[in-house]
């Protein structure tokens, strides 16, 4: 696939990190802009539409959190966020708020180009593979029949309950995308009480166990350890 029409945006404040970003955007073909402050990405990405953002989410001028916010509010463009480690509530918040994935600092070049591909590759600017259709849909080693409500795995029927097969639904629509648990659970129970979260917890492990991946060994439901869920055919294509 040539990916060299990409252009992708850069906003972070760290000249170290910016360099490195760019340097293996540059190497993998793609076009790099870069922007220091939240003002010039805003004014950049206004002037460029660029395919994707990678923003710093603590920048001099703005909280990237704001960037997100604004961006969303005219364009679906892939915003993938780097955190520090230590910002947990960050990461979540910015998932809520739109943006499409995170890589915590501090990264790898291999991991940083796996999620940009990701995030291009399910970006809805470039068709959607991950909208729910009627009918049949396969996504990775599952296929979904959504008329009767049933799941396959390689071709062997998975019984899941009627939750775990709502939830399995969901996260196949948006695949490639990390979503939190107030997200799912918002969709799946359309409310957030004491003890959501476990039971979430829960339903996952037990769809887990059920399509055949054990923790640690997962291919294809990646657990974002207190942030959410994301389900990912990339990975399982290329690693
Ligand atoms: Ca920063």
């Amino acid at each position: 696939m040539n990916r060299n029409k990409y252009k992708i945006l850069i906003i972070e404040d760290e000249e170290n990190i910016r360099n490195f970003v760019r340097a293996v955007l540059q190497a993998h073909g793609y076009q790099v802009l870069c922007a220091e402050k939240g003002e010039d990405g805003r004014m950049l990405f206004e002037s460029h539409g660029p395919d994707l953002v990678i923003l710093d989410l603590g920048l001099p001028d703005m909280d990237g959190i704001q960037f997100i916010k604004d961006v969303r509010e005219k364009s679906k463009a892939p915003i993938l966020v780097l955190s520090a480690r230590s910002n947990e509530m960050d990461k979540v918040q910015a998932l809520d708020l739109g943006a499409n994935d995170y890589v915590t600092k501090p990264f790898g070049t291999a991991e940083l180009e796996a999620r940009i591909r990701s995030a291009l590759r399910n970006s809805s600017r470039y068709g959607n593979p991950g909208s729910v259709q009627p009918g049949r849909g396969s996504k990775g080693k599952l296929e979904i029949d959504y008329d009767a409500r049933r799941v396959f795995v390689e071709g062997r029927e998975v019984k899941l309950t009627q939750t775990e097969y709502n939830i399995v639904v969901f996260l196949v629509g948006k695949t490639g995308k990390v979503m939190t648990y107030a997200e799912i659970i918002q969709e799946i129970w359309g409310w957030n009480g004491p003890g959501s979260i476990k039971k979430l917890q829960v339903n996952m492990a037990n769809i887990r166990k059920k399509i055949g991946e054990r923790p640690g060994d997962a291919r294809f439901i990646h657990n974002e350890l207190g942030v959410g869920y994301r389900i990912s055919v990339e990975e399982e294509n290329h690693y």
